[in-house]
């Protein structure tokens, strides 16, 4: 049984269908990718995942769960993470404050689960570690898509949604951010991903999906994604 499944999920907005007759699945431990032009739908059915959007049609299972109706909050609690949009973090709270308020969902057993998962979040993201009393908004916009996503680590998700992580930022900052991506994959933690950034994100996804205004046109291993001809000329900037 997959870990995530979408069958036939449509989100509207008003008269606008985003997302139409989405399915897809999750197992766990994969790295899945969404790929899509500007409004393909990648970010709505992202908020659909999450419980921040409701369906017009359609069922996501969960862990073995119904979730279709169930709470965005709720879905955190139950292992459906996502890093905030645009970053998001508290700009007036420090680097510990913004990780403490991503553990809020999380009630830790004890104190020692709750240090360690504090320690792992700082040996993914040293750069916080070095930071931690610098208030959030004075922090680089690399620094900030690190806190951001450790902030989401801190509930300890099953799932891991990442909304364009790479957005906006330096080369060299986004090779990093996809490098740590790996490496909380390589960990157990299963991602979807949404990223622009096609020739990063599908050469190290187990698969990945292409939307097209709203629907799923191409499904495959990211590899065999990154040499598909069509793929290739729509979104990797290659005839
Ligand atoms: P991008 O890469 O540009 O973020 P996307 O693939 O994430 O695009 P969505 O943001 O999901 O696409 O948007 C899908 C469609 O839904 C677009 O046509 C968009 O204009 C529309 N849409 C998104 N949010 C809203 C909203 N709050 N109200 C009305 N229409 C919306």
């Amino acid at each position: 049984m997959p870990l995530l499944e979408l069958e036939n999920v449509s989100v509207s907005y008003g008269r606008i269908e985003a997302v139409r007759g989405v399915s897809l699945t999750v197992e766990e431990g994969e790295l899945v990718t969404l790929i899509g032009a500007n409004g393909a739908g990648k970010t709505t059915t992202m908020r659909a995942i999450s419980g921040i959007r409701p369906l017009s049609t359609g069922t996501i299972r969960f862990d073995g769960r119904d979730i279709t109706r169930m709470k965005a909050h709720e879905r955190v609690v139950a292992g459906v993470v996502q890093a905030p949009e645009g970053r998001g973090v508290f700009p007036g709270m420090t680097v510990i404050e913004n990780l403490e308020m991503g553990a809020y969902a999380r009630t830790f057993k004890t104190k020692a689960e709750h240090d360690a998962t504090l320690d792992n979040v700082f040996e993914l993201f040293p750069r916080l570690a070095e930071r931690k009393t610098q208030v959030g908004g004075t922090m680089s916009g690399g620094e900030q898509q690190m806190l951001a996503i450790g902030r989401a680590l801190m509930a300890r998700p099953k799932l891991l949604l990442l909304d364009e992580p790479s957005m906006g930022l330096a080369p060299m900052v986004i090779q990093q951010i996809f490098r740590i991506i790996s490496e909380i994959h390589d960990q157990g933690t299963t991602v979807l991903l949404v990223e622009q950034n096609a020739q990063q994100a599908l050469s190290r996804s187990d698969r990945a999906y292409i939307l097209e205004t709203g629907e799923v046109t191409t499904t495959g291993p990211g590899k065999d994604l990154l040499v598909d001809p069509a793929v290739k000329a729509a979104y990797l900037g290659v005839a």
